[in-house]
């Protein structure tokens, strides 16, 4: 067989859940795809662009299936494409933004198979256009900062986000708006290392719970009430969790067609 026989693998983003906002570029990768390894953030209707003759594995990490170790999933994705196969792997949101898409491409170049990489809408970006919110806005924020909030807990460091502790305290003073992925379990901690690096607790703050999915849901809120309003909002995982001056402009967009439309979750005793 000739070279052009081996296989290809497209690391590609499947965006924040709408399948309308899947690239053309992800759409043309699925439907040349022979096999599919799906994460679970991904919404069941991209798949619809998968060819009924491809095979998908699912090799989410959650819903109570067994987690399926990353070392299985580069090994899989190498095998099928020295198969000769189309390999498409798909993960939610963007592969290079909290996507151990870094860690899969080193996988392929190790193993010498060809591959490209297909850009997905994070989720941090469609949490702030689904609640109206300008990530940058002149004279109010001149940045933003994607920051995991998993590994906030000196217990936890070193399982998967590097050995340092995230300076949040440093972070508070930049001004910038801070766009908190993975952040809700964490979030009281979150809180009081901000206000101790000197955010004000009005700060305003958002939470964006599966962005552009039907059953999306958003709160908004402030520094010094986050913990208890989340709670009292009941909202889970997976969410985006936006501080900063711009929240302030949160105002769903009007004319959305349910069932995109976002709900915003009301906490009593929230006068905000
Ligand atoms: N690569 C993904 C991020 C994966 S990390 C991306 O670019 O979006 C998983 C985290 O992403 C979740 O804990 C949550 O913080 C966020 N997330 C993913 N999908 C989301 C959605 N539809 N709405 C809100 N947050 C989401």
């Amino acid at each position: 067989m000739s070279a052009h026989r081996s296989g290809f693998v497209y690391l590609v983003g499947a965006g924040p859940g709408d399948p309308e906002l899947l690239t053309l570029k992800a759409v043309k990768a699925l439907k040349k795809a022979d096999v599919v390894l799906c994460d679970d953030l991904v919404h069941e209707d991209v798949l619809d662009y998968v060819r009924p003759s491809a095979r998908i594995v699912r090799v989410g990490k959650r819903g109570g299936r067994a987690s399926t170790s990353q070392s299985f999933i580069e090994r899989l994705m190498v095998s099928e494409a020295r198969h000769g196969h189309v390999v498409v792997r798909l993960k939610g949101g963007d592969p290079f933004v909290f996507g151990r898409g870094g860690e899969e491409c080193a996988a392929l170049r190790e193993a010498g198979v060809e591959y490209e990489v297909v850009s997905g809408i994070t989720s941090g970006f469609a949490a702030a256009t689904a609640l109206g919110v300008p990530l940058t806005e002149r004279g109010v924020s001149r940045g933003v900062v994607f920051v995991t909030g998993h590994e906030t807990s000196p217990s936890l460091r070193g399982e998967g986000w590097g050995d340092g502790q995230t300076d949040w305290a440093a972070l508070a003073k930049t001004g910038l708006t801070l766009v908190i992925y993975m952040g809700v379990a964490r979030c009281g901690e979150i809180q009081r290392e901000l206000l101790a690096g000197g955010l004000s607790g009005a700060t305003p703050v958002a939470v964006v719970r599966n962005a552009t999915c039907p059953d999306g849901v958003a709160l908004v809120s402030r520094l010094d009430r986050l913990p208890g309003d989340i709670a009292a909002a009941g909202i889970g995982s997976p969410a985006i969790i936006i501080v900063g001056d711009v929240v302030d402009a949160a105002a769903p967009p009007q004319g959305v067609p349910m069932p995109l439309r976002l709900r915003m979750a009301t906490v009593s005793g929230n006068e905000r």
